[in-house]
């Protein structure tokens, strides 16, 4: 079996493109344009295997996905290239718009041309899988849950993006019969997340002794995942869910960010004791505009229909991603200097 997975370079499709080689016997081919986002260090463990091929290249070319659809003959399709940070969204939603809404038209027209000239058993078997964000549905109150039928209700630049991806695959289900399956997920946290995001920017902030920025006073809460576990349930959902329908994927671990900080601050203090506790770095900042309160997903259709549920416990899967971070400067400190495959960021910037 071929699996294309776009954004493989990126923190999500790395880590399930790592979960592809070395716990399935599929064969995966990584397509990813390498922008700021994307890391080809994130898949040094896979490189060199003979079931796992690299190709660089745009989403929104589609000369060179009818190309690359024509040469490898994927069975699956699993659709991760995005621009992902809300932050970037609001300084510069164009890039969103782009490769979130633009791309994903032009892969569901390529994937819509190719499924559509394959012999009836190759066809009956293709998959589209479009990988998104529990942001489209909006912002929660102090109670309640998102289900797969919650209106949706996008707050930044973001997450109206993928909102808009999500009906364009649905669209492309209802109308032309592509053969696609949706998943929703809520916040991921782990190894090889690129440091903008809020739990690798603390614990790297943390161990140089910079503040912690924390939007307002900390309150929003998120629910949280650990990669490794959204990459088991995305090919759960690949492999057995039911075409055109959509699924919550989520840690129902729901934390408010300033709690996420604090236990990150006391498992530092823990693992690398140092004379000021790293608390004393935590430092409110003026909030995001529109930042949405609460998200919480309700995760019962995939336990119930595909037997799927979180294994790890945010504590435990924390611990590990801390220590990943102190044991892996190489990874993170290259990013920092600019010597990997994507263009320098400055991270000081980034709240
Ligand atoms: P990421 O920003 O770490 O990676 C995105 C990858 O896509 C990068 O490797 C980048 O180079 C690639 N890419 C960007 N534009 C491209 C283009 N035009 N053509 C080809 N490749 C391109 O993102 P992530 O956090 O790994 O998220 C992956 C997917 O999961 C996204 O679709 C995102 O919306 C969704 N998602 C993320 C989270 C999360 O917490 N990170 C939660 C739910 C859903």
């Amino acid at each position: 079996m071929i699996v294309v997975v776009t954004g493989g370079a990126g923190f999500i499709g790395s880590a399930l493109v790592r979960m592809l080689i070395n716990e399935t016997s599929v064969n995966v081919v990584n397509v990813d344009k390498l922008t700021y986002a994307g890391n080809l260090a994130s898949l040094a463990v896979v490189e060199g295997d003979p079931r796992y091929r690299f190709v660089r290249a745009d989403i929104c070319d589609g000369q060179a996905m009818t190309e690359l659809f024509r040469v490898m003959e994927p069975d699956v399709v699993m659709h991760l290239a995005a621009e992902s940070h809300v932050d970037r969204s609001i300084d510069g939603p164009s890039d969103f718009i782009e490769t979130n809404i633009v791309g994903t038209y032009t892969l569901l027209e390529v994937a819509r041309a190719y499924w559509s000239s394959l012999p009836p058993q190759k066809q009956e078997a293709f998959r589209f899988h479009h990988i998104s964000t529990d942001e489209v549905y909006g912002s929660l109150g102090d109670i309640g849950s998102f289900t797969e039928t919650t209106p949706y209700a996008p707050s930044s630049p973001y997450s109206a993006s993928k909102a808009s991806s999500d009906h364009l695959v649905r669209a492309w289900h209802h109308t032309f019969g592509l053969p696609v399956v949706i998943t929703n997920c809520s916040n991921n946290y782990g190894p090889y997340q690129f440091p903008e995001k809020l739990i690798p920017l603390t614990i790297l902030n943390g161990l140089e002794s910079k503040p912690l920025p924390v939007y307002g006073q900390g309150t929003n809460v998120r629910d949280w995942l650990y990669v490794d576990d959204h990459a088991r349930a995305l090919w759960t959902v690949v492999s057995r869910g039911e075409i055109g329908e959509t699924y919550n994927i989520g840690g129902e671990a729901e934390l408010r960010n300033i709690d996420v900080v604090r236990q990150i601050c006391d498992l530092l203090d823990e693992c690398v004791p140092h004379a000021i506790s790293k608390h004393e770095l935590v430092t409110f900042v003026a909030d995001r505009p529109g930042h949405d309160a609460r998200y919480a997903m309700d995760i019962s259709k995939i336990k119930r229909e595909l037997g799927w549920e979180p294994r790890e416990s945010f504590e435990a899967a924390l611990r590990k991603t801390v220590h990943w971070y102190i044991e892996n400067t190489r990874w993170w400190e290259d990013i920092r200097n600019g010597r990997y495959a994507g263009k320098r960021l400055g991270l000081q910037n980034i709240a």
